[in-house]
C-alpha cells in the first residue's frame, strides 16, 4: 500500500466495530480530514483519538455502573443541605466519596437518624459519588436484599448469591431496622455481613441505634456479632435533625423563601 491508495471506508469501519472502538469509528472520518487539513503529524492522530476511545470507554463504565446501583434518582450531594445537619461534617463527607481509604479496606460506614432526617438522601448521594469516582455501589432496601438471599438459600445457592456481590465495593443497605426476624431466616443478613467482613464495604442507614437490633437478627448472639463485625471498621453518622420533609412543609406554610427557624431544629452534637 502506497501513501496514495485509497482508503476502503466500509472495511475500516468493520475493523473499529470488530476491535470494540466505537469513539474512533465515530471520530477517525473528522479527525483524519483535520489532520490532513493542518498536516498534525501521524503519531499527534493515532494519539488523539486513543485519548477519545479511552475517555468515553470510562464514560461508558460510570453510566453502566449508575444502572446497576439503582440509586433513587435525584438524590446529590449538591442537593444536600449540610447545614441543616449540623452533626455532620461536610468535609468528612467528601472524604468518604474518594473512597480509596475506606472501600479498599472493606470498612463500614452507618447512618443512624430518625425518619426524614436525610439518611437514605446522604447515603444515596455517598454512592453516587464513589460511583463518579470509579466504585461500584449497589443500594438496596434492606428487606428487598434479605428476600432475594432467602430465596438463594431455600435454593441452596445463598453462597453463591453472596459472592456475586463481591463486584460492589459498597453495599447501601437502606432502613435495616425495617427488617424484623418475623422475616424468616433474617440470619442471611447475618451471612452477608460475615463473608464481607474487612473485604467489602456496607452502608447502613438506620432508625434504630444498636440496642434495638435484638429484634432483626434471631437471636442475641447473632445480633452482638453482627454489630460488632460491622462497627469494627467503620464510621458513624448521626443525623439527629428533626425531619426534613416536616421542617420543608412547615417553612412552605410560612410562605415561599422563608425558611423554617433554626431554632426550632432539636440537634444533639454527641
Ligand atoms: P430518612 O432516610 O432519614 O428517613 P430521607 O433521606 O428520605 O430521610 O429524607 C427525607 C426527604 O428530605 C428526602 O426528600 C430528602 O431528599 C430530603 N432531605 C433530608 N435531609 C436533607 C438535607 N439535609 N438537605 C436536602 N434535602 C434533605
Ligand atoms: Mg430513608
Amino acid at each position: 500500500m502506497t501513501a496514495s491508495d485509497p482508503i476502503d471506508t466500509a472495511r475500516l469501519n468493520l475493523l473499529l466495530n470488530e476491535l470494540r472502538l466505537p469513539a474512533i469509528k465515530h471520530l477517525w472520518s473528522s479527525f483524519t480530514e483535520r489532520a490532513d487539513k493542518e498536516g498534525w503529524p501521524a503519531a499527534r492522530l493515532l494519539a488523539a483519538l486513543a485519548e477519545h476511545e479511552i475517555a468515553e470507554r470510562g464514560q461508558r463504565r460510570i453510566e453502566r455502573h449508575l444502572a446497576e446501583a439503582r440509586l433513587p434518582p435525584g438524590k446529590t450531594l449538591s442537593g444536600f443541605d449540610f447545614d441543616a445537619v449540623p452533626t455532620i461534617s461536610k468535609a468528612r463527607v467528601m472524604a468518604l466519596v474518594a473512597g480509596d481509604s475506606w472501600l479498599e479496606a472493606g470498612a463500614n460506614l452507618i447512618l443512624f437518624g430518625p425518619p426524614g432526617g436525610g439518611k437514605t438522601h446522604l447515603a444515596a448521594a455517598i454512592g453516587l459519588g464513589l460511583i463518579e469516582n470509579g466504585w461500584r455501589v449497589l443500594f438496596t432496601r434492606t428487606t428487598d436484599l434479605v428476600q432475594k438471599l432467602q430465596v438463594a438459600r431455600r435454593e441452596l445457592a445463598l453462597e453463591a448469591a453472596i459472592a456475586r456481590l463481591d463486584k460492589y465495593h459498597l453495599i447501601i443497605l437502606d432502613d435495616l431496622a425495617y427488617v424484623t426476624k418475623d422475616q424468616p431466616e433474617t440470619s442471611v443478613l447475618f451471612e452477608l455481613i460475615s463473608a464481607r467482613y474487612e473485604r467489602r464495604s456496607i452502608a447502613i442507614t438506620a432508625n434504630q441505634p444498636f440496642g434495638d437490633w435484638n429484634r432483626i437478627f434471631p437471636d442475641p448472639a447473632m445480633t452482638l456479632a453482627a454489630v460488632d463485625r460491622l462497627v469494627h471498621h467503620s464510621t458513624i453518622l448521626e443525623l439527629n435533625v428533626e425531619s426534613y420533609r416536616r421542617r420543608e412543609a412547615l417553612g412552605q406554610q410560612r410562605g415561599p423563601g422563608r425558611p423554617a427557624s433554626r431554632a426550632t431544629i432539636k440537634t444533639q452534637a454527641d
